[in-house]
């Protein structure tokens, strides 16, 4: 009963607002990281927001309107959201936007998923946890440093890195055919996914720049909205959101819980973390933001 009131007060509020929510992967048997949804669950959870609320596809869908609602957002670039997730949004007719890297886009996998597919492996041989292992990798600025760790650490310890298919990223074919659907937008999310606050402005730059223009040459859209990787207030800093606004990104998405109402900051919009949840605690933890 509170979370129906709640949800009224969401879909006629005195001010509209609206909540960004973010998503990573959809995906079955593999090692549960926190940011993987099982494939049932999310069409469960798409049925429930259809049900709900409006679904926008774009803040700017949203400020040209009057109402609150829900927007769906994607990280990484995962081959899953092309093969599991988009046919759901095409049969349930409901938008989403996916932020890509490029620097995976051969079709690889990334070195975080190393990582955690093989947790136990690396628990058993290592007296390193995992997530000890992802802090320090997450806190070496550039890719070509943490590649070298991680090839390290797969010969050392004998990793598997050849993980279940559904968990690489999209190559350059399968993105040129996913944004041709018209539920589907593409934003940049940099080239490979580093803390922007550990690098120069330069190499910043970079990042920003070189992305949108290699997803604008393979989508032939225009690329107006970045996330942050790990996105969290440590992993960007102001001159990551001046950038984002000198290189024309209209939008940047962050990764820490918020709402979004009239007022906002164009360029650090909040997300509400999204996990494998039922739908009673997918409303609750809605609930905590309307
Ligand atoms: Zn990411």
């Amino acid at each position: 009963v509170f979370v129906l009131n709640y949800i009224k007060r969401l879909v006629r509020p005195k001010q509209k607002s609206l909540l960004v929510l973010l998503y990573h992967k959809v995906v079955n048997d593999v090692v549960p990281d926190g940011l993987t949804v099982n494939p049932e669950i999310y069409l469960e959870h798409l049925r429930f927001y259809k049900a709900t609320f409006p679904v926008f596809s774009s803040i700017d869908e949203w400020r040209e309107g009057n109402s609150s609602g829900v927007m769906i957002t994607f990280d990484d670039g995962y081959v899953n959201n092309l093969n599991i997730v988009a046919p759901m949004h095409e049969s349930l007719e409901i938008p989403f936007t996916i932020f890509m890297t490029t620097h995976w886009l051969e079709g690889r996998f990334f070195w975080w998923d190393i990582i955690t597919q093989n947790k136990d492996w690396l628990a058993s041989s290592n007296k390193m946890g995992t997530d000890e292992v992802l802090n320090s990798l997450m806190n070496l600025p550039h890719i070509e440093q943490k590649e070298k760790r991680v090839d390290e650490l797969i010969f050392k310890y004998q990793l598997k890195n050849e993980l279940n298919k559904d968990l690489r990223c999209m190559n350059i074919a399968e993105l040129s055919a996913l944004s041709n659907s018209k539920w589907v937008n593409i934003g940049s999310h940099t080239i490979s996914h580093p803390r922007l606050a550990l690098l120069s402005n330069e190499n910043q730059e970079v990042e920003l720049i070189n992305s949108k223009i290699e997803l604008e040459k393979i989508t032939g859209k225009q690329i107006d909205c970045l996330s942050y990787p790990h996105g969290g207030k440590q992993a960007f800093n102001q001159e990551s959101k001046m950038l984002a606004s000198k290189i024309g990104y209209k939008y940047a998405f962050a990764a820490y819980s918020g709402k979004v109402s009239n007022a906002f900051d164009p360029y650090e919009i909040p997300r509400i973390h999204i996990g494998n949840y039922d739908v009673n605690e997918l409303k609750q933890k809605l609930a905590k933001f309307l």
